[in-house]
């Protein structure tokens, strides 16, 4: 396990480099990354390089006993560029050009951009590729910060076209796909198929869903473009890119499979500012953010590559970009640094060395004050460093897994039908719960292999086909214990209604739904289980079973006495099917009866305490401002652990 920091070298004067690089080891930091929003001090005009600068950092964090991770500039196209072409910068939904003076400014689709990525990534990995000092690269920088991955400009036109085109083969098979008779949306050729914007009602939502995936399609292929250059050039090199807090336009996982590492940038106050949590919640963690709403984003891309990850940006202090931006508590920021350990990263490495003095981010902490000198995080730093285990990083083995993939978060958003529907939602409620009980949690990809947990949940799992229902089959026949929650088996991969539902998964299920109830944000029913009456909100499928047996009934008068929780026996496991979301005591309760019958030790962890298993280590980690006397079934029961404090225990 290791530190880093982002380093903006080009900000300061250049006499600032080499006392910043002893100061850093001096901090225990090992990785520095650089480069990443270089590009106009890179290519000041149009052929006029000046890679000297960068020469002369690489080489003085080097000397230092640095390791370099080098940023490819183009999230940053320099103006001379955009005035040379006028095919680069995106159009949003709206059809506007989306111009220069910020970052972000450029369309994956754009043939002059992809031509211009290549000049710069190739001079850059052949000038660096080797040099002993660069240990790792960083792709580009946040795709898809700022609402960039979906672009509505004619290049994305053409490119979506060529999409369909290469997945669909016969423009008849896409008119079934799409159920274009409906509304004599029938097209005669892809020549003819516009972007899903300036329509005049919504869009057909399964073409919306393929050019969500089109989209996705086209930041993968704009990176691989990256890679291929780079791994010419640069053997033994980490690749890697910043992926982003709770962000869903693109397809993760398959972004991973071009990365060595996938790494993502933490910031946990702005994180819960703009969480849906309530305010009384928001209060509590205003300092510290929520333990479960970040931990869900390191083991999810834990998940994403199923092998440790790094954190790029971690907060050390203010942030500059939510509605309000409190000081973190002393002693949080090595809070984090631990608990992002606990949950699998490798390197965690802070945003940023020194505070902005000017631009969008000044309002943004560093490890140092504008001024260079140190502020508060620089000691956490340290501390965190100095209580690196000796022992090199031991494995995280889950009991349980989530599953969750981007295709059912763009599937359910695109036709929410409840306003309060939220697919990040839906997973981060079951999420805490499980989190509540004291258990690791893998978050993995639907069809990845599941032979290894014990319980596996699966909150929304709504698009369905034969080979997944198989998959799923498979594990529970083997003695699984699988939980389904709704909107589950509603659809083909294509948005079409399963009929009935749940389609392909009719007989693991052991049912079928013919109808759900989707409810205004904030209104309750009930549903009746173990003789006790809990709440629900949002959505219900209704459930008929016809080889499962029923747990709780749902108590609405519209439809009292439907079945609301089932469970079909399938070889030597289970599946149980949550037909609602169903309010956390809910969900606490039915949960741990599952877990209990998969044989899962639980804990009863009070808000804001957590423990993960990492390796030989336990991580105590308590996110309240308050102390802590430990109960709950922990070993430690009665002593205190206090505010923001983690405590590391060796087994
Ligand atoms: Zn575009």
């Amino acid at each position: 396990m290791e530190l880093g920091v982002c380093y903006y070298p080009e900000h300061w004067p250049e006499s600032t480099w080499k006392p910043d690089a002893e100061r850093m080891k001096d901090l225990g930091i090992r990785w520095v990354r650089v480069g990443e929003f270089a590009w106009s001090r890179l290519e000041p005009e149009d052929g006029k390089l000046d890679f000297a600068w960068l020469d002369r950092i690489i080489d003085i964090l080097g000397k230092s006993g640095l390791k370099v991770v080098l940023g490819t500039p183009t999230a940053t196209p320099p103006k001379w560029l955009l005035d040379k072409y006028n095919d680069i910068y995106q159009r949003d939904v709206q059809g506007r050009k989306r111009g220069f003076g910020s970052r972000r400014h450029y369309c994956f689709s754009s043939p002059s951009y992809q031509e211009e990525t290549r000049r710069i990534v190739t001079l850059l990995s052949e000038r660096y590729g080797k040099h002993e000092a660069v240990g790792a690269w960083q792709t580009d920088n946040e795709y898809g910060c700022h609402d960039t991955v979906r672009c509505y400009c004619q290049n994305c036109r053409q490119a979506f076209r060529d999409w369909l085109k290469y997945n669909y083969a016969d423009i008849n098979a896409l008119n079934e796909a799409w159920w274009n008779v409906f509304w004599s949306m029938d097209y005669l050729s892809f020549a003819e198929i516009e972007l899903p914007n300036l329509t005049v009602a919504e869009a057909n939502p399964s073409h919306m869903l393929d050019y969500y995936r089109f989209a996705s399609d086209a930041l993968i292929a704009y990176n691989q473009l990256q890679t291929k250059i780079i791994r010419e050039h640069s053997p033994g090199r980490l690749i890697t890119h910043n992926a982003m807090i709770y962000f869903g336009d693109f397809d993760h996982f398959e972004l991973a499979r071009d990365l060595d590492v996938i790494s993502w940038d933490n910031y946990p106050l702005g994180m819960l500012e703009h969480s849906p949590l309530p305010e009384t919640t928001k209060e509590q963690f205003l300092r510290s953010g929520h333990p479960d709403l970040i931990s869900f984003n390191h083991d999810l891309y834990r998940g994403v590559k199923r092998r440790p990850f790094w954190v790029m940006e971690q907060q050390p202090g203010q942030v500059n970009w939510a509605p309000s931006n409190p000081l973190p508590a002393p002693g949080v920021v090595r809070l984090w640094s631990q608990q992002a350990f606990a949950h699998g990263a490798n390197v965690v490495s802070y945003f940023r060395w020194r505070a902005a003095r000017g631009a969008q981010e000044l309002m943004h902490a560093g490890l140092n004050l504008h001024d260079g000198s140190p502020d508060r995080a620089s000691a956490e730093a340290k501390r965190v460093f100095e209580e690196i285990p000796e022992e090199s990083a031991g494995q995280i083995t889950a009991p349980v897994a989530l599953l969750f993939d981007y295709e059912n978060l763009w599937a359910t958003d695109l036709q929410k039908h409840a306003q309060a529907w939220s697919y990040w939602g839906i997973q981060v409620s079951w999420y805490m719960v499980l989190r509540s009980f004291g258990l690791d949690v893998d978050i993995i990809h639907p069809r990845e292999d599941l032979s290894g947990y014990k319980a596996v949940f699966a909150p929304a799992l709504h698009l369905v086909d034969d080979l997944l229902a198989e998959h799923l089959s498979d594990y529970v026949r083997a003695g699984g214990q699988l939980v389904i929650g709704p909107r589950s088996g509603a659809k083909t991969l294509t948005n079409i209604a399963q009929a009935p539902a749940p389609g392909p998964l009719a007989d693991l299920m052991g049912l079928r739904i013919d109808h759900v109830d989707a409810l205004r944000p904030g209104f309750e029913e009930e549903v009746e289980f173990q003789g006790s009456l809990y709440a629900y909100t949002t959505w219900a499928d209704l459930l008929t079973p016809t080889k499962a047996e029923v747990l709780a009934n749902y108590q609405s008068p519209a439809y009292v006495g439907a079945a609301a929780i089932t469970r079909r026996a399938l070889g030597t496991g289970h599946c149980t099917t949550v037909g609602m979301w169903g309010s956390p005591e809910l969900n606490a309760v039915i949960f741990s009866s599952i877990l209990r019958t998969a044989a899962v030790p639980l804990l009863h962890l009070p808000d804001g305490l957590r423990l993960s298993r990492r390796g030989n280590i336990d991580y105590l980690l308590n996110f309240n401002q308050e102390p802590i006397t430990l109960d709950g079934g922990l070993e430690q029961a009665g002593e205190v652990i206090g505010p923001h404090e983690v405590i590391l225990l060796r087994r």
